[in-house]
């Protein structure tokens, strides 16, 4: 008899190290800040952690924004001389 009812369920995503697709092993759904939903797990050959985003809201991706710390070598803004 089957048990068709699985907590976990399959996800693939793409492990960087091995270069290939995979199915996440340990699959855990999360819910981010913004309502959206990632599945987090593991390669299962390697054990490279895997993050998945979903986008539950349907809503399209805007471009990933990483937090950038502001340069501290770029030069300040200070020489305005005319407007
Ligand atoms: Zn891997």
């Amino acid at each position: 008899m089957l048990r068709l009812r699985k907590s976990l369920f399959m996800a693939e995503g793409y492990c960087v190290k091995c270069k290939a697709k995979k199915e996440i092993a340990e699959a855990v759904e999360e819910t981010m800040k913004n309502g959206r939903k990632a599945i987090k797990g593991k390669c299962p050959t390697c054990g490279t952690v895997m993050f998945k985003i979903l986008g539950g809201k349907g809503t399209p991706a805007p471009a990933a924004v990483p937090s950038t710390p502001p340069d501290p070598a770029a030069p300040a803004p200070t020489s305005v001389t005319s407007k």
